[in-house]
């Protein structure tokens, strides 16, 4: 079972690898210790590991191929791309964690910490990796008691695969972080168990109404198949009332906001996964545009199309399986003084025979509140528009690139890192590069985003807010983001040439953005008489079917680029 490009490790090189993990199986106490020698791909594996997991033997080639096959599809990216930076980047330690199946055929939480031991000339000769054994059987929350997120995901698929009509509701408090903050965590712990209590003692009705799970966070679940949404969404509302109006915790008052989301499993055909991003997709329209009130997904949001699940559960999988069906167009744009291309803003569109050509609206929302998002398409989006983004470059050396972010990718602790890999890798320059942010982006922690655009801005990257005016927040992030360029919403010029106030609603916009130093794009220009009015704005690009519809690539390059 040699490993195609690797030599046979020799008897030297064996003593070696037992020499070192005998040391590090007594320095990790009760962890699990396996240890691979890079340059033969031969390792040995603590003998728990090997029964647990099912691998073929304690010494084994090729134990990362073997291990590989083991993980969450869902997980995939993570675990390849910790492995890429460990093997061939400049990182010697990881501590990461991702699903791996086990001998029982189910997946287990697995947590690695890893390092990475270097030779006398500073090559990669060995991989230490120590795995604890209570993250192995991780499905309940040590703190409440309650199943965790990773029950709540056995459970599910159960659900699934026993064809178990099933009602779910996700319900979490508004910012419980304030609550650690003020009164510490001691004490913002205290008020998790007490909510904990609340909904087995109230909700379950000793044991028969629901389950409850604790989630990520201040986020609980219930899960029922006994019970329907009507009776569930009632039990919601009393115990909304009862934390908003009159809940105490070691004789404190609080006043506590819920928001739920709920979702009817009724189909059985989709995936675990597709069923939690509907579902987180419910609970955030209920906490972001609801004030909280339960809102259950398939019933009760906009749009017949949108709460197609199989559409979902499809799209999902072509994610997983290479961001298949996925394809980028472009729309120009053009000063708005000289009608000239300024560059360009790239646009997702998903094809499949079944459902033709899906315009993002129909899945990014949903589909972003999904880890599938910023670690695959999301990635994705961005490698493929600097790939291509880069053949234009040739005829318009300042082109604009403009990519849509979403609030997912952002808030990742390491988006500035992998946009400056990318603009490595692509050899895309920074100054081509225009990042647009959307007013969801209020739900990061601004100061992790004001990070993010200072690193990047040191490339030259540019940032622009799509959509101003659409949301509440819209001034508010203005006046704490430094943004290059504000794109004005199709919504408010849909009649700028006739309509009066839409013409004093530019004027406003393109006042606001001169206080803070923007440029203006407008977006939806669809006539020449709509561009001729908003030209006499200060504003300085412009975009919309008036110019062009957003083309392929390949249509894209023979009409502007030759
Ligand atoms: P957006 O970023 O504001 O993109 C502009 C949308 O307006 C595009 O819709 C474009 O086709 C449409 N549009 C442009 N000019 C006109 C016009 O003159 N008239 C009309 N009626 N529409 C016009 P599209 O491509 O369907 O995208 C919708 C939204 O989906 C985008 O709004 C953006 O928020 C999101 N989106 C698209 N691609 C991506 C992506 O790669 N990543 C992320 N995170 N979001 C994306
Ligand atoms: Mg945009
Ligand atoms: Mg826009």
């Amino acid at each position: 079972m040699n490993g195609p490009e690797y030599p046979p490790i020799t008897e030297e090189r064996k003593k070696r690898i037992d020499t070192l993990y005998e040391s590090y199986s007594v320095v990790a106490d009760d962890a699990y210790v396996y240890v691979c020698d890079l340059r033969h791909d031969y390792s040995r594996w603590n003998p728990e590991l090997v029964r647990y997991f099912d691998m073929p033997g304690e010494y084994m080639y090729n134990a990362a191929g073997i291990w590989s096959s083991k993980i969450h599809p869902d997980d995939k990216s993570i675990y390849d791309s910790n492995l890429e930076r460990i093997f061939h980047g400049n990182i010697t330690n990881c501590d990461f964690t991702y699903r791996v199946m086990d001998r029982r055929q189910r997946y287990s939480v697995v947590a690695v910490k890893g390092t990475v031991l270097l030779d006398a000339d500073g090559m990669r000769c060995y991989f230490i990796g120590i795995i604890k054994p209570n993250r192995l059987k991780n499905d309940r929350d040590n703190f409440t008691g309650l199943r965790n997120q990773y029950g709540f995901f056995e459970d599910l698929v159960k659900i699934i695969e026993n064809k178990k009509e099933s009602n779910i509701i996700m319900m979490g408090i508004s910012r419980f972080g304030q609550i650690n903050e003020i009164y510490g965590y001691d004490f913002g712990n205290r008020v998790l168990l007490e909510i904990s209590k609340l909904l087995r003692n109230n909700v379950t009705d000793n044991g028969s109404l629901a389950d409850v799970y604790r989630l990520d966070g201040a986020r609980f679940a219930l899960v029922t198949d006994k019970f329907s949404m009507d009776i569930l969404e009632k039990s919601y509302n009393w115990i909304q009332s009862l934390l908003l109006g009159d809940f105490k915790v070691n004789g404190r008052r609080l006043s506590l906001k819920l928001n739920g989301g709920g979702i009817s499993v009724n189909n059985f055909d989709i995936s675990d996964k597709t069923v939690y991003s509907c579902l987180s997709y419910a609970y955030h329209v209920s906490k972001n545009e609801r004030k909280g009130e339960l809102t259950i997904f398939k019933n009760d949001l906009d749009g017949t199309d949108l709460q197609r699940l199989e559409k979902i559960d499809r799209i999902r999988e072509s994610i997983n399986s290479g961001c298949k069906g996925f394809e980028l167009f472009y729309q120009p744009i053009m000063f708005a003084d000289s009608e000239t291309l300024k560059g360009a803003e790239a646009l997702i569109r998903y094809t499949d025979d079944t459902y033709g050509i899906v315009p993002p609206d129909h899945f990014i929302p949903i589909i972003e509140n999904d880890r599938l998002f910023p670690d695959t398409l999301g990635r994705w989006i961005l490698k493929t528009a600097m790939g291509q983004g880069k053949e234009f470059l040739d005829k318009y050396p300042d082109f604009r690139l403009n990519v849509n972010l979403s609030y997912a990718q952002l808030e990742r602790a390491d988006f500035a890192d992998i946009v400056l890999g990318m603009l490595e890798d692509t050899g895309f320059p920074g100054e081509n590069l225009c990042l647009e942010i959307t007013e969801r982006c209020r739900l990061v922690d601004m100061r992790h985003i004001k990070n993010v655009m200072i690193k990047l801005r040191e490339k030259g990257v540019f940032f622009a807010l799509d959509d101003f005016g659409t949301g509440f927040s819209s001034m508010n992030i203005l006046k704490s983001l430094p943004l290059d360029t504000i794109k004005i919403d199709r919504g408010f010029v849909l009649n700028v040439d006739k309509d009066e106030k839409e013409q004093k609603l530019v004027s406003y916009f393109t006042s606001i953005a001169s206080l803070f130093g923007s440029d203006v794009c407008v977006e939806g220009i669809e006539t020449s008489d709509m561009k001729e009015t908003v030209r006499r704005f200060p504003v300085n690009s412009l975009q919309g079917y008036y110019y062009s519809k957003p083309v392929s690539y390949d249509i894209f390059l023979k009409t502007y680029c030759i």
